[in-house]
Order: structure tokens, then C-alpha cells, then sequence
């Protein structure tokens, strides 16, 4: 048992550096600096134990999709909102019965993507005297099963937040269509920037789309190339998950 999880810290340390030079060169491609770059590590359906390696190899963000798993690897290792040293994302989507435990345990949200949504985070994050950094969730694939906005529905959206006062809307999310040749979404992720560009933030001055959320082990360099601030990780830097 130890010697395995020997094995595996060796082994991710090694994943993470190369990940890393491959961020780094994305980012020298279009004349970015690799520190405008957060990496996410995606941990679903791993146990804590790889989340404890992660966290000794240098990770310091880590992403759960599901409200359950994150709050259980939350009571080990807290984040910052309970006085820990790593930063929980909320990266998948979320019942409105769940908002409660995303406010008391997840550092950041990556899933907004409605209005009633929006009303039960407001309440329970003003009831939990905090503010919870949100992104925005469009859906630029077009894929019918994929959660999130329109495109077209987006800055309507982001005008309509305007009255929740303990949600800070930081930046837009998406995922890509899985493709085989990552320059095949390159047209996704540049329409969730154009998206975020083209918002007039006097329509709403608490929105600051600042930051976008995209890319994933199959497309995390093309996202960066086309903007992307925090990519989220899983496979390529954990191996295959058991999906569940
Ligand atoms: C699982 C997941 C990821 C990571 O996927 P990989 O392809 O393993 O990197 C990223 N974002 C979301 C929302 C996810 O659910």
C-alpha cells in the first residue's frame, strides 16, 4: 500500500511537470505568461489519498462535480472559506437543494446557469456572510445533453444578477464537444471569450468577466491560446477515472 502510493505521487509529479511545460509553451505561443494560468485539479472518483498527493506535488485547486464527493473531501482537506490552504471548485452541475453545502464548503462555483439557481445561492450566501465567486456555464457546443446558457441567453443573464449582492460574477465557463483533434472546439472556446468581451459591464457594474473557465485533458492548450484562465484537469494529470 505505501509503496503503491509511492508509485503514484512519483508518477504524478512527473504528469504535473510535463503538463505544466505544455502550459507554458501554449502560453508562449500567443505571448501569455503561464501565471495567468490556475490549474484545476479534477479529483471525481478519486480517493482523498490522490487528492493528499496532488496537494504535496504543488496543486492548490481542486475541482469535484459532484456536491456529495466535494463536501466529504472538504472535511479532510478544508478550503480557504473553512480556513484551509487549497481552493475547492465546484466544476459540475447543481441542484438548487444542494446550494447549501456548495456555500458552506466550495470556494468557488463554475456552474451558474439560472435565475432560481441564482436566488437560493444569494440567500444561503447572505445568510453564511459571505460572497461566492461565480462563473457563468454557456453552453457553446450546441449539444443538446450539455448543461449551461445559450449564447445567446448570456447577457441577459448576466443583467439579471444584478440584485444578488453575494455573488460575484468573475468570469464564464464552458466545455467543449469532445473531439478527437482539439482544433476542432477552437471555434467554442473563442465564442465564450467573445462572449465575455462583448458584455457592456454598465449594464451590470458587479459583473467583471475576468476570468474563463475552459479546457479539459483533451484541450486544455488550445483554451489557453484562445484565452483560458483556470483549466480543469483530470485524466492527464490523475490517469483514468473509474467513472461511475
Ligand atoms: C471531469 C470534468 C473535467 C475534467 O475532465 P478530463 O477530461 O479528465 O480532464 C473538467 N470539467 C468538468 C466540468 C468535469 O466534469
Amino acid at each position: 500500500m505505501a509503496e503503491q502510493y509511492v508509485a503514484d505521487s512519483v508518477a504524478l509529479k512527473e504528469r504535473l511537470a510535463r503538463i505544466q511545460e505544455r502550459i507554458a509553451r501554449a502560453c508562449r505561443r500567443v505571448g501569455r505568461s503561464p501565471d495567468e494560468i490556475t490549474l484545476i485539479g479534477v479529483t471525481k472518483t478519486f480517493p482523498i489519498s490522490v487528492v493528499q498527493a496532488a496537494y504535496e506535488a504543488g496543486v492548490r485547486h481542486f475541482g469535484e462535480n459532484r456536491v456529495q464527493e466535494l463536501v466529504a473531501k472538504a472535511a479532510v482537506l478544508p478550503g480557504q472559506i473553512e480556513g484551509g490552504a487549497i481552493t475547492w471548485h465546484m466544476i459540475g452541475h447543481l441542484q438548487r437543494n444542494k446550494a447549501k453545502d456548495v456555500v458552506a464548503h466550495a470556494d468557488w462555483l463554475h456552474s451558474l446557469d439560472n435565475l432560481r439557481l441564482a436566488e437560493t445561492l444569494e440567500r444561503r450566501a447572505t445568510m453564511a456572510e459571505r460572497v461566492l465567486p461565480c462563473f457563468v456555464q454557456v453552453n457553446v457546443s450546441g449539444e443538446t445533453t450539455k448543461f449551461g446558457l445559450e449564447p445567446d441567453a448570456v447577457h441577459a443573464f448576466l443583467d439579471a444578477l444584478a440584485p444578488f449582492e453575494h455573488l460575484e460574477i468573475v468570469g464564464l465557463m464552458t466545455l467543449a464537444a469532445p473531439a478527437e483533434d482539439p482544433e476542432a472546439v477552437r471555434p467554442q472556446f473563442r465564442l465564450l471569450r467573445q462572449l465575455a468581451e462583448t458584455y457592456n459591464p454598465r449594464r451590470n457594474p458587479r459583473v467583471r468577466l475576468r476570468y474563463l473557465s475552459m479546457g479539459m485533458s483533451g484541450d486544455f492548450e488550445v483554451a489557453i491560446e484562445e484565452g483560458a484562465t483556470h483549466i480543469r484537469l483530470g485524466s492527464a494529470l490523475f490517469g483514468p477515472r473509474l467513472e461511475k
